[in-house]
């Protein structure tokens, strides 16, 4: 099972990855908390890729290609990935197709999380993280419920970067939805909704089952 997470930042992407993960039992490829390890483990890629981040721009095609390439080659990927975060550009999205083929693996769904974009900007101002598991509360949590970490905020997520993400995703990301499209894959969700509800609509999409909140492009 072969899984292509799809929306914009804020759309609840990483949210929506643990489900299928412990469903499927197989790994969810996020590129953003990649980069984020990278930036905390204060390697080159990650001195590289920090204040492309905060300004939240997009890191080069070509890096993003080679940590993906890297990764989908490791032996847990055989029975399949959740993949969140990429491609976000055309050319990563050729990337990605010839990636797969050589691996003799095909995408089985598209999953676009779809929320308008003042939810957006909304969603991720004032958004907090657990540093330690990923998942994501809403402003005024002070600790995560899975772990009991103390809540940060992402520096990507203060008011100066989220615009910013939200305009390269409608430049760079929106057109790679019709690379997709094209080929019959793509579920398109409403992202807006419980965390319980989307994920009942993600695993019917998955399933081959559509609801009537859904569409199949
Ligand atoms: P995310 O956690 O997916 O929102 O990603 C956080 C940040 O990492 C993005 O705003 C970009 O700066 C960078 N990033 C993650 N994935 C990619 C990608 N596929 N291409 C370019 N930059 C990326």
């Amino acid at each position: 099972m072969n899984l292509l997470l799809y929306g914009a930042p804020g759309s609840g992407k990483g949210t929506q990855a643990n489900m299928p993960r412990s469903h499927f039992g197989i790994p969810h490829i996020a590129t953003g908390d990649m980069l984020r390890a990278e930036i905390a483990a204060q390697t080159d890629l990650g001195r590289q890729a920090q204040p492309i981040l905060a300004a939240g721009k997009y890191v080069s095609d070509d890096i993003m290609i080679g940590i993906v390439r890297n990764r989908v080659i490791q032996p847990d990927c055989v029975p399949g990935f959740i993949m969140d975060g990429f491609p976000r550009t055309v050319p990563q999205a050729a990337a990605l197709d010839d990636l797969m083929a050589a691996l003799g693996k095909r995408f089985d769904r598209v999953i676009y999380l779809k929320v308008p974009v003042d939810d957006l900007l909304h969603r991720l101002s004032g958004r907090l993280v657990c540093p330690t598991c990923q998942r994501t509360y809403p402003p005024g949590t002070a600790r995560c419920e899975a772990d009991g970490s103390a809540l940060i905020q992402r520096e990507d997520d203060r008011a100066q970067a989220v615009r910013p993400r939200i305009e390269i995703y409608l430049e760079k990301t929106v057109p790679i939805l019709d690379h997709y499209r094209g080929g019959g894959l793509v579920s398109e969700i409403d992202g807006r909704g419980t965390i319980e509800e989307i994920s009942r609509h993600v695993l019917a999409a998955v399933n081959g089952r559509m609801s009537k909140t859904q569409k199949t492009a």
